[in-house]
């Protein structure tokens, strides 16, 4: 079989997220707010736990939410804008570094999934085009410091972010501009992921042929194919 190009989700597909979801959770959330809050306080914001939950957190997670219902992901922008107004004193932190502050203490565990690098190796030697199309609660930047760390981020010729995108899977949006940033008739790809209401949805609204990373995945359509292990794609693309 010859496949022309491979699209990826990420999350529980090339990456561990350790059941994440892709954001800070629990102890990780806990350590990247405190740095953050060490970050802002040592520029003299004085700004408490309480602060960051009410101007930041809170209403964020109150539109991360809806994201399913919105079919886009929740902003982050206006609310880092209200820290650095409440902060005063002038600062600029970007948004995206705010969010890295925070973010890190789960970043620097994240991994890639056992099997995954020598997978990307050998579809990179058959001469297979790859992309990634993720949906993520965070801006794709951070995502992809990750991949470069683990040494992934060479296999891929495009990566397509839903905080950027402005659509989340299970639209069929990204897998289209791939498809069409990539010169790939749906015909000629396959779309990857472990989540069949999100990914193989997206796939099969795209044409394009659909495979399955068999997982608790609350169910959905069936994949053209499934597979219980990365090493197994191997055979069906
Ligand atoms: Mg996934």
């Amino acid at each position: 079989m010859k496949t022309g190009a491979v699209l990826f989700d990420m999350g529980g597909v090339l990456l561990d997220f350790q059941g994440t979801a892709g954001v800070p959770r629990g102890r990780l959330d806990w350590r990247g707010r405190e740095a953050l809050l060490r970050f802002l306080n040592l520029r003299r914001a004085g700004l408490t736990e309480e602060d960051l939950e009410r101007v930041l957190f809170g209403p964020w997670r109150h539109e991360y939410d809806r994201r399913q219902a919105l079919g886009r992901e929740a902003d982050w922008g206006p609310h880092c804008k209200r820290v650095r107004k409440l902060a005063g004193r002038g600062l600029r932190t970007p948004t995206k570094t705010l969010l890295s502050i925070w973010f890190r203490p789960l970043a620097e565990q994240i991994e890639p999934l056992p099997g995954v690098p020598e997978v990307l190796e050998q579809l990179r030697d058959r001469g297979c085009r790859m992309a990634i199309i993720s949906n993520v609660p965070l801006p794709g930047a951070l995502y992809a410091r990750i991949l470069g760390r683990c040494g992934l981020a060479p296999y891929f010729d495009r990566m397509y972010f839903s905080y950027e995108e402005g659509h989340r899977k299970p639209s069929p949006a990204m897998v289209r501009k791939a498809l069409s940033d990539l010169g790939t008739p749906s015909t000629d790809a396959v779309m990857v992921g472990d989540r069949r209401s999100i990914d193989i949805v997206a796939g099969r609204a795209a044409g394009v042929r659909t495979i399955w990373l068999r997982t608790e995945d609350g169910g959905g359509p069936a994949a053209d194919v499934t597979i219980d292990s990365i090493a197994e794609l191997l055979d069906h693309v």
